[in-house]
C-alpha cells in the first residue's frame, strides 16, 4: 500500500493531482470553501486559546490541492493578528501535489500565504519547528498504510499479498501460515467469527503518538477529518478508487488511490495513553453545523444568488447523513488544560 501511493516512481500521489471532477475523486474543501473557511476561523479560535501565540504554527499533512489551507487563510485573515503570526509547515510527499499546493498558496490571490512567515514543505509530521500549533488532516490517515489480518480456525493470520498463479491476475491476497506477533491484533474484535478480517495502522498510531507527546511539550491541537469508525470493529474496507469508481486493489498497483477506513478508537486510546485530551469522535455533519455552516452558506448565497443552489448542494453533500455528513469523523486532540475546542463543548 505504501510503494502503491508513494513509490518515488510509479506512486499513485507521486506524479498527479487526482482530485476533482476530472479525476479520481472529490474531497470536501473542493466541494465548498465553507469546509476550508470554517476550520479557518476554528484555528484563530485555538490561537486565541493559546493565548495569540507569536510564532505560532499552522501544520497541514496531506494538504492536497492547497485549497483547504487557502481558505482557511483567507478566512484567518479577516482577524487581527493572526497571519502576522503564522509559520506554515506542509506534510507532503508527492512532488507533483507539492507543486500544484505552491501555486495555490503563492499565486495571485494567494496573499495571505505570503503575509505568513514561512512556508515550508516537510516529509514528517516531527519536523515541523517547535511551538504553540494547530495541525489540520483532512483525508490524509485514510492514505496512510494497513495491515489486514484473517479469523481462522487456527486463530489470527495476516493478510499478505503474493505473485498470482493464475493467468488473469498479476498479484492476489494469501495468508500467513504463522500466528502473528503478540499485540499485533488490537483489542476488540475477541468476537470475531472465521471469515472476519481487522485493520491496524501502525504508522498512524506511531503519528498520533507523536503528535501528543508535543501536545505535552507546548499548547495545540490536531484536527483530524476522515472517514472511519468511532471503535474498532471486523471489516475489509480497502478499497481503490479510479475515476470516481471503484477498481481492484490488486490490479495495476500506482494507479488507483488506495484507502481504508480510520479506526478512531485504537487513536484516541493512542493519544490518551500519552497524555494529550481527546475530543470526538463526531461525526462531520454535526461538527460543521455547530461551526456554523448553515449561516455561511445563507450568506454566500445572500451574496450571490446565481449560485444558491449550488450552495446548498455543497451544504447538503458535507452534512447530510446519506453524503459525507455520518460516515465523516472529526476528532480533535488538545494540550492537556486547554478548553474544549469550538463544535466539541
Ligand atoms: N487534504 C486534501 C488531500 C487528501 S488526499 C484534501 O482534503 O483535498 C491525501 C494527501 O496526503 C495527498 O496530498 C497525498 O499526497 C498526501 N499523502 C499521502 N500519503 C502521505 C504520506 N505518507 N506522507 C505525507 N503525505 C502523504
Amino acid at each position: 500500500m505504501e510503494d502503491a501511493l508513494g513509490h518515488p516512481r510509479l506512486g499513485y500521489y507521486m506524479g498527479r493531482d487526482p482530485f476533482g471532477r476530472e479525476g479520481d475523486f472529490i474531497t470536501a474543501p473542493e466541494i465548498s470553501q465553507m469546509f476550508g473557511e470554517l476550520i479557518g476561523l476554528w484555528s484563530v479560535v485555538q490561537w486565541r486559546a493559546m493565548g495569540e501565540a507569536d510564532p505560532f504554527n499552522l501544520i497541514e499533512l496531506g494538504p492536497g490541492r492547497g485549497t483547504l489551507m487557502a481558505d482557511m487563510l483567507r478566512a484567518g485573515g479577516g482577524v487581527d493578528g493572526f497571519l502576522e503570526t503564522l509559520t506554515l509547515s506542509l506534510v507532503e510527499i508527492s512532488p507533483a501535489l507539492k507543486g500544484v499546493q505552491e501555486g495555490t498558496l503563492l499565486n495571485a490571490t494567494g496573499a495571505e500565504a505570503r503575509r505568513a512567515q514561512a512556508l515550508r514543505w516537510i516529509s514528517d509530521f516531527s519536523e515541523a519547528p517547535e511551538g504553540p500549533f494547530v495541525a489540520v488532516a483532512n483525508e490524509f490517515l485514510d492514505a496512510l498504510p494497513i495491515h489486514q489480518f484473517q479469523r481462522t480456525a487456527e486463530g489470527w493470520r495476516e493478510r499478505l499479498v503474493d505473485v498470482s498463479e493464475t493467468a488473469t491476475a498479476e498479484f492476489q491476497f494469501v495468508l500467513s501460515d504463522t500466528p502473528p506477533e503478540g499485540n499485533a491484533v488490537p483489542m476488540g474484535v475477541e468476537d470475531a467469527q472465521a471469515g472476519d478480517i481487522v485493520e491496524v495502522r501502525p504508522v498512524a498510531t506511531a503519528l498520533v503518538r507523536d503528535m501528543a507527546q508535543r501536545l505535552n511539550r507546548h499548547p495545540g491541537c490536531v484536527l483530524f477529518i476522515d472517514y472511519g469508525h468511532p471503535m474498532t470493529a471486523c471489516g475489509d474496507t480497502l478499497q481503490a478508487v479510479k475515476a470516481h469508481a471503484t477498481h481492484d486493489p490488486l490490479t495495476e498497483p500506482g494507479s488507483a488511490d488506495l484507502t481504508a477506513h480510520v479506526d478512531f478508537g485504537v487513536l484516541a486510546h493512542a493519544a490518551a495513553d500519552a497524555g494529550a485530551q481527546v475530543l470526538g469522535p463526531l461525526t462531520q455533519g454535526r461538527f460543521l453545523s455547530s461551526l456554523g455552516i448553515q449561516a455561511r452558506a445563507d450568506a454566500l448565497a445572500q451574496s450571490s444568488p446565481a449560485k444558491a443552489q449550488g450552495i446548498a448542494d455543497a451544504l447538503a453533500r458535507l452534512t447530510s447523513d446519506d453524503g459525507m455528513g455520518a460516515l465523516f469523523k472529526v476528532m480533535a486532540l488538545s494540550s492537556p488544560g486547554l478548553p474544549p475546542p469550538p463544535g466539541f463543548e
